[in-house]
């Protein structure tokens, strides 16, 4: 079977500087894979190269087979491909239904997309009592419900996740993390960015260490959960 996302040499640069230097990283359809790094190292990089965001200066994106390099961002959600944007990017004074449409725009199975919006609301329940409230007056979590709820009405098959987390109270970071864990029981694939490494790697099948623009360690996330470099570099006293 095709990898669901391959990332070869990817090399992404702002002006002279590289911010991700030769990157190569796989994920196989199914899994969870998370990208931990420091501030800076080049995560939120990479995620914007992969759903065209950024102009990739050397390397090729491969979702499920295809060469996705060079294509615009709308053509990358046709294919497979959705993005919840890191600050999860709401149209604050617009209405949680409106912004769930929004999400299936690039779509024209119009029935289809109906029967997806009761998937959503059954996902995240809380977000049918909120149904016609303002986004922007929702709680940070149920935000970030919204934003995930967003991207899966695009029907994605890999799904891309900036700092979900982010500014999120300890109760709340969890709940994210398991609303993660049950889209990606639902059968998408769930690449993951996180400087909450430890709550990443605890539900990653795969992950990877990004270092100044390189992977520098690949493992599972519990594996990399117990390795030395990563719980001094990165995990202080969670571990
Ligand atoms: P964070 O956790 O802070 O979001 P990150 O790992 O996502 O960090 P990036 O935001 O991808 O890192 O940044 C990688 C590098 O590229 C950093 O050195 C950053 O200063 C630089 N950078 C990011 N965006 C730009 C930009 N628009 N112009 C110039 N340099 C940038």
């Amino acid at each position: 079977m095709s990898k669901a996302l391959d990332v070869r040499d990817l090399t992404v640069a702002y002006g002279q500087i590289a911010a991700v230097r030769g990157a190569s990283f796989t994920v196989e359809p199914g899994e969870i894979a998370t990208i931990i790094g420091a501030n800076g190292a080049g995560k939120t990089t990479i995620l914007n190269a992969l759903c065209g965001l950024r102009d990739v200066r050397a390397g090729t994106v491969t979702l499920g087979g295809e060469d996705i390099t060079h294509l615009p961002p709308h053509e990358r959600v046709r294919h497979g491909l959705a993005q919840v944007p890191e600050g999860r990017r709401l149209f604050g004074r617009m209405s949680v239904a409106e912004n769930l449409e929004i999400g299936g725009y690039a779509r024209s199975d119009h029935a289809a997309q109906k029967h997806d919006l009761d998937h959503v609301l059954e996902l995240f329940p809380r977000l049918r009592e909120r149904y016609r409230q303002l986004a922007g007056t929702l709680s940070g979590g149920e935000q970030q419900m919204v934003a995930m709820g967003r991207a899966l009405m695009a029907k994605p098959r890999v799904l891309l996740l900036d700092e979900p987390t982010m500014g999120l109270a300890p109760q709340i970071v969890d709940l994210v993390l398991d609303a993660v864990r049950r889209v990606n029981r639902e059968g998408v694939t769930v690449l993951l960015v996180e400087q909450n490494a430890y709550g990443a790697l605890e539900i990653a099948d795969r992950a990877f260490v990004l270092e100044s623009g390189e992977i520098t360690l690949t493992g599972h996330g519990l594996e990399l959960i117990n390795h030395e470099r990563v719980r001094s570099a990165y995990l202080g006293h969670e571990a």
